[in-house]
């Protein structure tokens, strides 16, 4: 292969994981968390999978990321910025049709005002804080965001189309504050609507939720990273998700070194014995863990072999021992794992993070190349 890493994304995987959730989710709609890059698969092409999959909505942290995916022709579906922060050009999400969120009576007012530069009203959902202690308001300050929401309705400013909350724990089927987060939810949904807030969707369930509360689905669920094919809840199982990256590298070198040879900075690893080693030109500017020098392990000439010393930015050595590999042959870093290669889970569990943080860093210096029937096989980035 010519290419010095890059991250094979199979979108027929993503439309595949997307179908077999929507099918989970009962009767409730999919919006397809597309953030970070769509945790490092590729924005526009993992959208445009993600719809092929029967996802009705397409959910965003930022509004750049919203408007990016206007830009390039997501014009029809609704859309969603998660994240409120002061400051963002809300005038131009309203716009461009994208749904805004607000979890404060300061963020409805922002988006009132942006909505009048618009000259149109904006769409927004409320965020309940029903336990997570992050965004949104919590059951004490629900009634004042209501209140202002409703008051801007009336205004002509906005409408309230979605109300919200997010889980903390989903991921621990079982853990207590599942139970509580949804009751919770369920009575501050009670409150706004009785208030006089006729929401067009409810949700609450990010990937874990859907896969394990179905008593959590309301009228939509947002997964992300079940989407790219990885579970958030590892020890329960694969729920038949496909895993949708593969992580590859051409072999840049392969050199003969004695005994005793100490490999890349720090010689932290040296050479048993005589060895061949073989060089990967994947590092830590390419989002290769740094922490997983001397730990984790590739797929290379059909065998695992495991980083020799330090993960460098731009490459990284592994021992062939006396087994050896041509310039430019493969290596599969990580992958669904059915060539025997390791997968993003087993990364994430060997450097104690999660696979959303294996993906989602492996940066824009490594290209996209998209397979299946969507991509038609085609390069981004
Ligand atoms: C990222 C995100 C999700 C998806 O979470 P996963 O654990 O990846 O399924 C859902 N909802 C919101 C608001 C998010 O920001």
């Amino acid at each position: 292969m010519r290419s010095p890493a890059e991250a094979r994304v199979d979108l027929d995987a993503i439309s595949g994981n997307v179908a077999s959730l929507r099918e989970r989710a009962g009767g409730a709609e999919v919006m397809a968390m597309v953030k970070a890059e769509a945790y490092g698969h590729g924005l526009i092409p993992a959208a445009r999978a993600a719809l092929a999959g029967g996802a009705t909505w397409l959910g965003v942290a930022k509004v750049a990321e919203g408007l990016r995916l206007r830009a390039e022709g997501l014009t029809g579906v609704r859309t969603l910025v998660s994240l409120g922060v002061p400051g963002e050009p809300y005038d131009q999400a309203i716009a461009a049709d994208i749904d805004l969120t607000a979890g404060a009576p300061w963020m409805v007012r922002e988006i009132a005002d942006a909505a009048v530069r618009a000259g149109r009203p904006a769409r927004i959902h409320l965020k309940a804080d029903t336990g997570m202690s992050r965004g949104g308001a919590g059951a004490e300050e629900w009634p004042a965001l209501v209140e202002a929401a409703l008051a801007a309705e009336a205004a002509g400013h906005l409408r309230v189309v979605g109300l919200m909350s997010h889980f903390a724990c989903a991921d621990e089927p079982g853990h207590p504050s599942n139970a509580s987060q949804l009751a919770v939810f369920r009575e501050m949904v009670e409150h706004a609507e009785k208030a006089g807030v006729r929401p067009e969707v409810r949700h609450l369930s990010n990937s874990a939720a859907t896969l394990t509360l179905p008593e959590a689905r309301f009228d939509l669920v947002r997964p992300g990273i079940a989407i790219y094919g990885l579970t958030p809840v590892p020890e329960a199982g694969t729920f038949g998700l496909r895993p949708a990256m593969t992580l590859v590298a051409g072999t840049a070198l392969v050199k003969r070194v004695p005994a005793g040879s100490g490999v890349s900075y720090g010689h932290t690893y040296v050479t048993g014995r005589e060895t061949n080693l073989a060089v990967v030109p994947a590092g830590y500017g390419d989002g290769i863990p740094r922490h997983g020098s001397s730990l984790l392990e590739v797929l290379a000439g059909g065998a695992r072999r495991r980083i020799a010393g330090r993960v460098c930015m731009d490459q990284f050595v592994i021992d062939l021992g006396d087994d050896t590999l041509a310039a430019g042959d493969e290596i599969v870093l990580f992958g669904p794992g059915d060539r025997g290669e390791p997968t993003a889970q087993e990364w994430a569990d060997a450097l104690g993070t999660i696979s959303y943080e294996i993906v989602t860093r492996i940066g824009s210096r490594v290209p996209r190349v998209y397979t299946g029937q969507a991509a038609g096989g085609g390069v981004d980035g």
